[in-house]
């Protein structure tokens, strides 16, 4: 008998988990994918058009594959150390799923280039629009939601504000030579600025404390990692006590779910509170290359970064457009479509903190609202963000992708 395992969103952790599953069964499986996008593999963060959008993570850590880390590099042909435009990355994790699937007899993938509005838990089923599927196992790999809305964005001409740039085509409708306020001045804020400058506009970013991304650079590696940290405090302590920074925070990158599981929920929110902000600039990194030209924008006055009231600037009307850069929205993932159908069910709960859907820690699979696992459905990548913090960028993903793709193949 074919099993058939159905992924709900076919961005990057749903081609890896599809990935996987084509690595690993050695039984008929169907993979059945519910993606709206054309193409697989794109997502918010590789269907970009614009080639000077850089991975933010170098070639070494972006291999699909756990077990060959140096295989992106190699199919890309360039040093570990390189970052690749990051709509090559898309067409790569597209190849590798192809080569996986053609060389495993026993896999067959279908697309359903549609979006999933409910999942049921019995008989467990995804439907979209009037297709409706069963099947063995259920992956939610919905990824980001939109940004961060704060209310008095909704006072605001709404045709003059962008609320999601990393839809596709949202700068299209700003003209060239347009000057624009970016709400926010993390790494989507320096995307859209690199887009805008190309087309002459003005860009004005503005955020609390005015803290651009930190960059890239080749560090060090540290021995592996022995402090215990009780508290979030610890943990700043002991990188602020390290000389150098970058190779502190390698170090602590395959350590870093199992410390934020073992704080309790008051430390959490104490992480999330105090600690957030300086770990966001440190560890969300820029390419050099990008770090030169967003600073070479800066130098000639083309990008200027403001600290204080976002709220004071937009309603200026010194602005033709507002751009919210603001970040993932992680408390909305809930009222998402297929999602909110579980809720309404009672087969999912928030996860820690809102953020997220909640998730059995070591599988990913999903927690009803009174705390129970869900028969054969689980989530993965960012959605996981509340129950494993450190689940948004690729080699967590890979890696989770590869435990949940050796559950389900059994
Ligand atoms: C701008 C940006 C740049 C980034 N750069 C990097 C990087 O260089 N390196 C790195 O490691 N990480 C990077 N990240 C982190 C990023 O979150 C992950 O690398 C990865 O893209 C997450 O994959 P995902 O599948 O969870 O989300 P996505 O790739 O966004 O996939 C989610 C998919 O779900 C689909 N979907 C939505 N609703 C439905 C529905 N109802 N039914 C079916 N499908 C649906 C969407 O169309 C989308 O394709 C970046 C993130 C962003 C936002």
């Amino acid at each position: 008998m074919t099993r058939r395992i159905i992924i709900v969103g076919g961005g990057a952790a749903g081609t890896l988990i599809a990935i996987s599953l084509a690595q690993l069964t050695t039984n008929s499986t169907e993979i059945v994918i519910f993606e709206p996008r054309a193409r697989l593999g794109e997502g918010v963060a590789y269907s970009t058009n614009d080639d000077r959008h850089l991975l933010n993570v170098p070639a070494a850590g972006m291999s699909a594959l756990v077990d060959d880390v140096r295989h992106f590099a190699r199919w890309s042909n360039v040093d570990g150390d390189s970052f690749v435009p990051r709509r090559t990355y898309a067409r790569y994790l597209r190849e590798t799923l192809e080569s996986q699937v053609q060389a495993n007899p026993h896999v067959s993938l279908r697309h359903v280039q549609r979006p999933a509005h409910r999942i049921t838990t019995s008989p467990l089923s995804v439907t979209a629009g009037e297709e409706d599927v069963q099947g063995d196992g259920v992956v939610i790999a919905l990824g980001n939601s939109s940004p961060t809305c704060p209310d008095w964005v909704n006072v605001l001409d709404r045709s003059r504000v962008v609320r999601d740039p990393w839809e596709p085509d949202a700068l299209e409708r700003i003209p060239r030579g347009a000057h624009v306020l970016c709400i926010g001045t993390g790494l989507t804020f320096v995307d859209v600025a690199i887009t805008l400058v190309a087309k002459s506009c003005r860009v004005t970013a503005t955020s609390r404390h005015g803290l651009l991304p930190a960059i890239h650079a080749p560090t060090p590696s540290l021995p592996g990692l022995s402090p215990l940290f009780t508290s979030p405090r610890d943990v700043m302590r002991w990188l602020r006590h390290q000389p150098d920074w970058r190779a502190a925070f390698a170090a602590l990158r395959p350590e870093t779910q199992r410390i934020w599981r073992s704080f309790d929920d008051v430390g959490q929110r104490q992480f999330l509170r105090h600690a957030r902000r300086y770990w966001d600039v440190h560890r969300h990194r820029m390419a050099p290359e990008v770090a030169r030209l967003l600073e070479d924008h800066i130098a000639r006055g083309r990008v200027r970064i403001r600290r204080g009231s976002a709220q004071d600037l937009a309603e200026s009307h010194e602005f033709d457009f507002v751009v919210l850069c603001t970040g993932p929205d992680d408390s909305a993932a809930l009222s998402r479509p297929p999602l909110a159908s579980l809720i309404t069910a009672g087969q999912a709960r928030p996860g820690p903190h809102g953020m997220g859907v909640d998730t059995d820690a070591d599988t990913g699979q999903l927690l009803t609202a009174t705390g129970d696992l869900v028969p054969r459905v689980y989530a993965i990548g960012t959605l996981r963000r509340g129950t494993l913090w450190e689940s948004t960028a690729i080699p967590e993903i890979r890696s989770e992708a590869r435990r949940l793709a050796a559950l389900l193949v059994v």
